[in-house]
């Protein structure tokens, strides 16, 4: 029998976050429980790594306002895992653009220009020559762009590497390999969560499975707050083996309004991402590839002659209302909810990772974890 002060189920970017965040508060044992038995495997490894919360908004919601408090976290945090760890996760403040390349483009980026500088939000609107001034490689067709200057990146498998890089003597978090298909209960607490093999015992349990969060055995009403859908998201990489040191084709993120381009540090040009409902499949298909290079040709004429270096695909975790599963849930008390993170699990790991631990440590409410709180499919009904 293994005792903890908490379980925390899955081990991508969500759950490292909350360990970390929780032996910042003074949390001895803490076991990340990974049906991989090593961390970060799954979305959190297939993610573009983009920060862009006024790129995905289309209004100034709660929502919204998380996203940007977790981006504004992002430098501290990257400061901080470059002290504890030693890794530099290439938080990159250039800046993302937002095409347009027809009538309609104009009008959509007009709208979004209009909502964020009504919410007093940086935002540029650059004609063709701006463009073509601050990155000369895009299509000729581009007619116009919005520019956020606090849409950033990151490169999320460093994240990850510094996450789990544990100093030296350090025993926790203690990552466990288990697959958890039950939790344990005593009169509606939690006391525990349980594989086939094996059982582990902890006053409190944070579910932070991603996209199989579904897939655990709940009681009734939490299986009814907590229905989470996978969401394949197809990936391709090309490399600019061409250009000198320090030199990149792109300089900002790049979205037109069918997909996106993120030119990394290491002259490597992400291309993303489909969005399909075909349940646990990680498959790529043609049908993805060939909607990656027209995303990809539709923004740049270069991705003619770069080379192509990898594929992939991971599984976005989706709620029915696209919104995170946040906080304690009611009628369970030390039953965690830290998952549903959809597109932006990347940019909201760290205010995550803080509140959640926050809570658990030192009973700290915030508002975001009664407003994405899972109770909330229950009480509308
Ligand atoms: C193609 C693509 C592009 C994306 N781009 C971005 C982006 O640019 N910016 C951004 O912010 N977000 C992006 N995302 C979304 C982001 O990747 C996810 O929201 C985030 O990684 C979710 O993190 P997680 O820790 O909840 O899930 P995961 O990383 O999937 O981790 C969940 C972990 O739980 C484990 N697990 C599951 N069930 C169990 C169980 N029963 N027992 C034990 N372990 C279990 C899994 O093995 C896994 O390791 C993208 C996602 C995809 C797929």
């Amino acid at each position: 029998m293994q005792e903890f002060d908490v379980i925390i189920i899955g081990g991508g970017v969500i759950g490292l976050s909350i360990a970390r965040e929780l032996k910042k508060n003074g949390v001895e044992r803490v076991a990340i429980l990974e049906k991989n038995g090593v961390c970060g495997k799954e979305a959190s490894s297939a993610a573009a790594g983009m920060l862009a919360p006024q790129a995905e908004a289309d209004k100034a919601d709660d929502f919204f306002r998380f996203c940007q408090e977790s981006r504004d976290l992002y430098p501290q945090f990257a400061a901080e895992l470059l002290e504890e760890k030693g890794i530099d996760i290439e938080l990159d403040q250039t800046g993302t653009l937002y095409l347009a390349f027809d009538e309609e483009d104009l009008e959509e980026i007009e709208r979004r220009f209009e909502w964020q500088q009504a919410a007093g939000l940086p935002v540029e609107k650059l004609d063709e020559w701006d463009i073509a001034a601050v990155e000369p490689n895009l299509s000729k067709f581009v007619v116009g762009a919005l520019r956020f200057p606090l849409d950033w990146q990151v490169e999320n498998k460093k994240i990850i590497d510094a996450l789990v890089r544990r100093a030296k003597n350090e025993k926790q978090p203690e990552v466990v390999p288990a697959e958890i298909d039950d939790l344990l209960f005593n009169n509606g607490k939690v006391i525990g969560a349980k594989s086939f093999y094996r059982e582990f015992f902890a006053p409190v349990v944070v579910i932070a499975s991603g996209a199989w969060t579904s897939l655990i055995n709940y009681s009734e009403n939490v299986a009814e707050s907590v229905k989470v859908t996978p969401i394949r998201g197809q990936m391709m990489t090309f490399t600019s083996p061409n250009l000198n040191y320090g030199e990149k084709l792109f300089q900002h993120v790049i979205y037109s309004p069918r997909g996106y381009i993120v030119p990394r540090r290491d002259k490597r040009i992400l291309v993303g991402a489909t969005v399909e409902n075909v349940g646990f499949q990680f498959g790529v298909t043609g049908a993805g590839l060939a909607s990656l290079l027209e995303i990809a040709f539709e923004i740049s004429p270069q991705f003619r002659n770069l080379i192509l270096k990898k594929t992939w695909a991971g599984l976005r975790p989706k709620t029915p209302d696209g919104l995170p599963l946040l906080g304690e849930y009611p009628e369970n008390s030390g039953l965690y909810f830290a998952t549903g993170h959809y597109r932006n699990g990347i940019l909201l790991a760290p205010i995550t990772g803080k509140l959640i631990a926050e809570k658990i440590a030192k009973g700290v409410d915030s508002p975001f974890l009664k407003i994405f709180n899972p109770s909330r499919f229950v009480n509308n009904s």
